[in-house]
């Protein structure tokens, strides 16, 4: 009695897969050639269905699936060697429904490429990467950068749900670069400090033309009163930006207001009375690690218990733009 080895059962099915797929593309490109002419005579009625999409689900295809078959027969009436990558194991449907793509989409291409051969030497994911960076390059008219992130489901489905929005607003889908952006458009337009001082200092300079009015600070805006603190953070922000004001400290997400000279030792609420500090440097200063001083010229600097210089707040007027994000 002979005992199968494992390698020799693992060769057959090897063979046995192989010979599937081949018989599965072979099916598929008939089965697409079929679903494209469906499509172009566009009768579903005589079937009790609306649209292609709905016709395919009834026959027990997804939408998507049915409309890449029918892609892909599509696009091989102009390149047929594209069915014989796929027919000849070369690249896998979606990799040459990508490659359809860029040949229907020719801003897509490059002097000197050839997509079908990317595809025979990537995977599908190398390719799908590919082909976003490309039409993100091609919407924005810039170089890009590509951000890997781990998300986990709800985060994807968030995404998603975005992405989805945000091509109905735009009337085409948008690539996922594309949604990044306005989404995070949309979160610093409405919580970005900066982009609200500078909101109000136009509406500051609309106030004061109108009124013709003189003083540093205007407390109307719009016909309204506003609160001095408003005015002094506006104030503040527009003067460094929205970051740690001590020299050398990059802090940019976690800042509070503190005044310079206490104002339980009698500092006013002045913007002049006040910076801003990181956490951390708020904290020393409050607790008297340090203090603020003045000197003539202007500059702010930190001195120590022992009366020691450790240290200076950034010149406001001498903030580069570049440090500040782009509007
Ligand atoms: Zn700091």
């Amino acid at each position: 009695m002979t005992v199968a080895l494992p390698i020799a059962r693992t060769t057959e099915l090897h063979q046995g897969v192989v010979d599937d797929v081949s018989l599965l593309r072979s099916v598929q490109v008939r089965l697409g050639k079929r679903l494209l002419e469906l499509r172009r005579i566009d009768r579903f009625g005589a079937f009790q269905t609306t649209t292609f999409s709905l016709y395919c689900e009834q026959v027990g295809l997804s939408a998507s699936e049915g409309r890449s078959l029918a892609d892909l027969a599509e696009a091989s009436e102009k390149r047929p060697s594209l069915v014989d990558a796929v027919l000849e194991r070369g690249i896998t449907l979606s990799q040459a429904g990508m490659v359809a793509e860029v040949d229907r989409r020719p801003e897509l291409l490059r002097p000197g490429e050839d997509w079908l051969r990317m595809a025979s030497q990537g995977t599908t994911a190398d390719l799908r990467r590919w082909l976003d960076r490309r039409k993100e390059e091609v919407r924005s008219g810039r170089p890009v950068t590509s951000l890997e992130v781990a998300l986990t489901d709800r985060a994807d489905v968030l995404f998603r749900r975005c992405r989805d929005l945000v091509s109905r607003s735009v009337g085409s889908m948008v690539t996922p670069g594309q949604a990044l952006e306005t989404v995070c458009d949309d979160y610093l337009e409405r919580h970005d400090p900066e982009r609200k001082a500078d909101r109000l200092k136009a509406r500051d300079e609309e106030a004061k033309a109108s009124l013709k009015g003189s003083g540093p600070e205007p407390s109307w805006v719009d016909g309204r009163r506003v609160a001095p603190s408003a005015l002094a953070k506006r104030t503040l922000l527009r003067r460094a930006g929205d970051r740690c004001w001590v020299k050398g400290c990059g802090e940019r997400v976690f800042l509070q207001r503190a005044h310079i000279h206490p104002v339980r030792a009698g500092g006013s609420n002045d913007p002049g009375n006040q910076f801003q500090g990181c956490w951390e440097h708020h904290k020393q200063h409050d607790s008297g690690e340090w203090f603020l001083r003045t000197r003539v010229d202007g500059t702010v600097v930190m001195i120590d218990k022992r009366g020691a210089n450790v240290g200076h707040l950034i010149d406001p007027e001498m903030v580069p733009e570049d440090e500040r994000p782009p509007p």
